[in-house]
């Protein structure tokens, strides 16, 4: 996932958008037995700043498939994740940085991955867990 930032810049391109197909690590998923099925939809917008920093907004979609936290029946779920990064040129130990020709996505959408993993996968909204009353 790169953006060539300095061929960006050499045709004056200082907006645009792209989209990928991602294959994510299976150690980004962080619930017990859950997995994404199939690829991670990543899109997203770009802005090439004067100082050579690149604003990006990434927009993640993906489908969580796995066992519900309450009651352990199949569960899936689709989601969608939004977000705001900035790419310096250099590193300031804050954002993230990229040698100022061409910029790697990777580890900005590996983390946008983690940040956007809901705490429980759940079969339904108003799961009631296993019934241990029920015969
Ligand atoms: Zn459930």
């Amino acid at each position: 996932m790169i953006i060539d930032v300095a061929r960006q810049i050499a045709l004056k391109n200082y907006r645009g958008s792209f989209s990928f197909e991602y294959d994510c690590p299976e150690e980004l998923v962080l619930l017990p037995s859950a997995r994404i099925q199939g690829k991670v939809q990543v899109e997203g917008e770009y802005e090439i700043y004067a100082d050579d920093s690149v604003g990006i907004l990434l927009r993640l979609g993906y489908l969580l498939c796995g066992q519900c936290s309450y009651c352990l029946e199949p569960a899936k779920k689709q989601v969608e994740y939004e977000c705001e990064v900035l790419f310096l040129p250099e590193d300031d130990g804050e954002n993230y940085s990229y040698n100022g020709f061409k910029l790697d996505l990777t580890t900005a959408v590996n983390d946008a991955v983690l940040f956007s993993q809901p705490q429980v996968l759940l079969c339904r909204d108003d799961c009631k867990g296993i019934d241990y009353n029920k015969e």
